[in-house]
């Protein structure tokens, strides 16, 4: 039988699950809270749901006061959430420019397109948030027929310079191991955003 995933529960809602559908926190010496998303600071950790609501609920209520037994320091909700946007975001760009080091991205509408039209499988296409109406209706439409998965993530500038280019308004990545990954990464910070409305 398949060894049971380590479960906690969320200290705002109360409701458990696996480890890694959490976000964990700690506290460090100066009793300033972290997060501490990738699960390797040492010492006790506070879990919530990835879930920018739980977070705040959670601050809300005190509750990672009662976790960690005494003051917890704290700029501000609004601060703790863009400091896990951040990490998130980083996480995420991370493996675009390590995919990019691979050789396993390719950007620009038209070359993203030729490639596409050779092999639609194990891709995962990145589109810039603020790229025109007209190219955005092309390029989904497109990626719809063919069944291709897509996100729509940071914006033309920052597309590029993760893969050392100049502004881009869509990148693919492809390779299995790259595409798993980086989708997991942005399944989590979209729930965490809150743009996930089917739970
Ligand atoms: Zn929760």
């Amino acid at each position: 039988m398949p060894r049971k995933e380590a479960q906690r529960s969320c200290i705002a809602c109360r409701k458990v699950k696996c480890k890694k559908e959490l976000l964990r926190f700690v506290l460090a010496p100066d009793r300033v809270l972290v997060p501490d998303l990738l699960c390797k600071l040492p010492g006790r950790g506070a879990y919530v749901c990835s879930d920018n609501d739980c977070l705040r609920a959670a601050l809300t209520k005190k509750q990672f006061s009662r976790a960690f037994k005494g003051d917890v320091q704290i700029e501000s909700a609004d601060s703790l959430i863009a400091q896990v946007i951040y990490i998130m975001e980083e996480r995420i760009a991370s493996y675009l420019s390590l995919a990019n080091k691979a050789g396993k991205v390719v950007s620009g509408t038209d070359m993203v397109m030729q490639s596409l039209r050779k092999n639609f499988n194990n891709r995962v296409l990145l589109l810039a948030a603020d790229i025109s109406a007209d190219i955005r209706q092309k390029i989904v439409l497109f990626l719809k027929i063919n069944s291709v998965e897509h996100f729509t993530l940071f914006d033309k500038d920052r597309l590029g310079s993760l893969i050392g280019k100049s502004p881009r308004s869509v990148v693919a990545l492809e390779g299995h191991g790259f595409v798993e990954a980086i989708k997991l990464e942005i399944e989590r910070y979209r729930n965490f955003m809150g743009e996930v409305h089917n739970r």
